[in-house]
């Protein structure tokens, strides 16, 4: 009988969880998690955060969910190495669990700012349920707020600031939201829907130091050019650290996330992983990326233990991942790998809709549509097929998408 051992019971380690049952019926599973809880959905944490949504329609599987799948489950258990010679994950308290197969599903954790009480009272960051639980219980009473990291996970600060009536500033660092993937066009539209929800966007700043009071509550942050922003309340979303420190000497290959081929497969034998957490080869960008986002990280779960239970290279991982945001009036969507191309397309429509392509070769290689998302279904199509379409970006940004208008003689 097999024993797998799956580290996480995020969206990846769970389906990676529900897939290898389905594929092998005899086996043992084995999940482990440092959470107190089971799985639940981390995209809503923000909805209970803003105070819109209670706590039972976050969680995903409850314990009788493992039981009934004969899934041994294993809460607030950190694993503390792997030794890849005995095959053994040890724990901080349980011992050693041995594994014919491991995944490594552990995610990350996010990171702190490199400066004066970053660890305050008051200074949040948002990654678990029990993080947006204390979140939304500071929110509801304070008044003042100040955000920092201008990508997709500090927008949820702002949002949750707008829903709990903080009136906040945004620190970034450049002159625009999220610069890596938007122009100032694009970035403009954002900045009003921040500002509709009394969230102020603050340019060239950035925080150098926050300070607090006698008891350690966060009261105010000083950016580089020395303005001071009073807080009483303060959201860091500076990006993420993997969960790896577990893995030292055990002779995975890292590069800023866990190494691996389409298969979900790293460079050790029998050792897996999937989520947020790897750097994966992409087979439609043609070289190794990253993606952050619950699709993603489900279906790369899903294909790794195909490919445990199989024992071979079974299925490769193919997969437009994208992500939302629905804080503002209007929609907003990135897809694919929108700050990683060599050629870039774009329009403005109106006050609330832009569109932006990103090309690699000539091929679309992700993009962002905000107010109209229509065309995603199209654009990700088109990257499923890799046709060649950069000369023809004028077709692709027409308000409305039509692909027969698109020269047959540029498919591959
Ligand atoms: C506030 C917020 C909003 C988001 N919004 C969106 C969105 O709108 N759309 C979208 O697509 N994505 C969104 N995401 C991102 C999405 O949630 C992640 O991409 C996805 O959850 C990653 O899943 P994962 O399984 O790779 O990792 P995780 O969900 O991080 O799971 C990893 C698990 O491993 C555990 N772990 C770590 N180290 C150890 C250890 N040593 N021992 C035991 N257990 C360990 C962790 O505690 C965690 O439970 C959002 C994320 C957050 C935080």
């Amino acid at each position: 009988m097999t024993q797998y051992v799956i580290i996480g019971d995020g969206i990846s380690g769970s389906s990676a969880a529900e897939t290898l049952r389905e594929e092998d019926p005899d086996a043992k599973i084995t999940v482990i998690t440092d959470e107190g809880e089971t799985l639940y959905n981390r995209i809503l944490i923000k909805e209970h955060a803003k105070g819109k949504l209670p706590e039972a329609p976050i969680s995903i599987h409850d314990e009788e969910w493992y039981a009934e799948r004969d899934i041994d489950l294993s809460l607030n258990t950190y694993v503390t190495s792997v030794d890849t010679d005995e095959k053994i994950v040890n724990t901080h308290e349980s011992g050693e669990i041995p594994y014919d197969k491991l995944l490594v599903a552990t995610g990350g954790t996010p990171t702190q700012l490199p400066v004066d009480n970053s660890d305050a009272d008051g200074v949040h960051h948002f990654w678990t349920f029990q993080d947006a639980r204390g979140i939304r219980e500071h929110a509801e009473r304070a008044d003042k707020g100040v955000i920092v990291g201008a990508g997709l996970l500090g927008i949820d600060f702002a949002a949750v600031c707008g829903a709990q009536g903080i009136e906040a500033d945004y620190l970034m660092r450049g002159d625009r939201w999220w610069r890596y993937a938007l122009s100032a066009d694009g970035a403009e539209i954002m900045h009003d829907g921040m500002r509709s929800v009394g969230v102020e966007p603050v340019f060239d700043s950035g925080v150098d130091r926050f300070e607090v009071d006698d008891d350690g509550h966060v009261t105010g942050a000083v950016d580089p050019n020395g303005e001071r922003y009073d807080c009483d309340f303060a959201g860091v979303a500076i990006g993420l650290s993997f969960n790896t420190e577990f893995l030292r000497g055990a002779g995975i290959e890292q590069d800023n996330g866990i190494v691996v081929d389409e298969y979900m497969q790293t460079n050790v034998d029998d050792i897996y992983a999937a989520g947020d957490l790897t750097r994966f080869y992409d087979v439609l960008l043609g070289e190794q990326a990253q993606n952050g986002s619950w699709g993603s990280a489900k279906e790369q779960g899903r294909v790794a233990a195909v490919n445990m239970a199989a024992d071979e290279e079974a299925e490769g991982f193919q997969w437009v991942s994208s992500y939302s945001i629905t804080h503002f009036d209007f929609p907003f969507l990135s897809f694919g790998h929108p700050t990683l191309g060599d050629e870039y397309a774009e329009r403005r429509y109106s006050d609330t809709e832009w569109r932006r392509v990103a090309f690699k070769d000539g091929k679309i290689v992700g993009g962002v549509l905000i107010g109209d998302l229509s065309p995603q279904s199209k654009f990700k199509r088109l990257m499923r097929e890799q046709r060649v379409v950069a000369d023809q970006a004028d077709v692709l940004l027409e308000q409305s998408v039509d692909l027969d208008e698109l020269a047959p003689s540029q498919e591959q």
